[in-house]
């Protein structure tokens, strides 16, 4: 029996997780956290049977030790709830499916007792990599990679010598508004943005898929989690999405994971690795998908992939700064307070006025989150 906890377990990656245990019963889970989605949280304490769980706020941890009343479960709250959770003794595995920087502290939380992470939260890694990467190091955890093109390098990565790496190609669909002029994108929906063409992710992560935002976050995730150098990367443009990532090799060898869009396979892979368990599902048919097509990105229309690039070279405090601006300007965006162009504008706004800090320690990570918020605060 596999124990595991989850944070974030009413999104879209905590209910793939928790549809992977349904199918498996090996897999026990012991803590779940949430943040205020409180029916669905409900119902999964009732279906699950977790020892503890947390919910974001007071008054929701209140008012779900009420609808508990009948059953042995501890209700714990915000940020300690998430720590505690992370530490628990009984979890050998912590899913981190919870959206933004909120994740750093639980992660290095469970990472210090000796949890193996499955890693959705890229944001941790974004914006902590040089903390988390040595200290799992140290603590002799694995950090298995969630997002789907990570884990299709990771995969690639099976029995070869990493020292023989020459690239990582991190593939992209290129959201739903590839091709377009930056003109057209000036007026485009929040609809628009919200209808990704091949994956149903939740809402940040769909916009970063639209802005390319999130490619650029996947590139300094892969960067800390396979320890390669920044030109060790290329981005390539694969609308179909069938092609999850490749790794390219000294001998020019390239080695790539296929697969449907579905992003139960790469959980389930990170649950269970370094065995593959079986799943039902819609399976590749070649036939039926005839060709498969490549491009380069267009950085200068999308230039939050572009900025994502600079942040990632620059590195020290300005991926927390390229981050937590993203955080609040989709947010922004999805509360239609901004256009879509705004929010690369936010980004490098914040970008050209912060002070770089070279190797920032978690207290330094999170005053630049906070400053970056304060920034836009009073100008939006
Ligand atoms: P969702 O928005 O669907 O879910 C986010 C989860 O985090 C929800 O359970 C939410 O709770 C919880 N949460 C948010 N804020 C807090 C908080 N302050 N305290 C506790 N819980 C909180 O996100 P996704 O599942 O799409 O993404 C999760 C992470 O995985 C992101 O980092 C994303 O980049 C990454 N990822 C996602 C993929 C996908 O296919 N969705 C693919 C690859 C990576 P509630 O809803 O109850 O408020």
């Amino acid at each position: 029996m596999k124990k595991i906890a989850i944070l974030g377990s009413t999104g879209s990656i905590g209910t793939q997780t928790l549809e992977i245990v349904r199918e498996n019963p090996d897999l026990k889970v012991v803590g779940l956290a949430a943040g205020a989605n409180i029916d669905l949280f409900e119902r999964q304490v009732r279906e699950f049977q977790p020892k503890l769980v947390s919910l974001q706020s007071e008054a929701a941890c209140k008012e779900l030790r009420t609808r508990l009343a009948d059953m042995q479960v501890e209700v714990v709250c915000g940020m300690d709830g998430l720590i505690q959770i992370a530490e628990m003794e009984e979890a050998q595995v912590l899913v981190t499916a919870i959206v933004g920087m909120i994740g750093i502290r639980p992660t290095i939380a469970a990472i210090q007792k000796g949890k193996d992470i499955a890693l959705a939260n890229k944001e941790t890694l974004v914006t902590a990599g040089h903390i988390i990467m040595p200290l799992a190091k140290e603590r002799g955890v694995s950090i298995l990679p969630v997002d789907s093109e990570h884990s299709a390098i990771f995969q690639s990565l099976q029995g070869e010598n990493r020292e023989r790496v020459s690239k990582l190609l991190i593939t992209a669909s290129g959201g739903p508004f590839r091709g377009k002029t930056r003109e057209q994108l000036d007026t485009v929906r929040l609809e628009d943005a919200l209808h990704h063409p091949n994956w149903s992710m939740g809402n940040k992560i769909t916009i970063d898929s639209a802005t390319l935002v999130n490619k650029g976050l996947e590139v300094m995730e892969a960067k800390w989690l396979f320890g390669v150098d920044l030109n060790q990367i290329q981005v390539v443009v694969h609308p179909q999405s069938i092609i999850h990532s490749m790794v390219e090799y000294v001998d020019g060898g390239i080695m790539a994971q296929l697969g449907m869009p579905d992003m139960k396979l790469p959980i389930q892979y990170a649950l269970f690795y370094p065995d593959r368990r079986p799943m039902m599902g819609k399976r590749v048919d070649f036939y039926e998908l005839g060709s498969i097509t490549f491009e380069k990105p267009d950085m200068e229309t999308f230039t939050g992939l572009k900025l994502a690039m600079c942040a990632a070279s620059e590195g020290g405090s300005v991926p927390t700064v390229f981050n937590a601006a993203n955080e609040m300007a989709v947010s922004l965006f999805l509360n239609k307070k901004i256009r879509f162009l705004q929010i690369p504008e936010i980004i490098e706004m914040c970008m050209d006025a912060h002070k770089r800090i070279a190797s920032p320690d978690v207290e330094e990570i999170l005053a630049s989150e906070q400053e970056t918020y304060e920034l836009i605060r009073a100008k939006f």
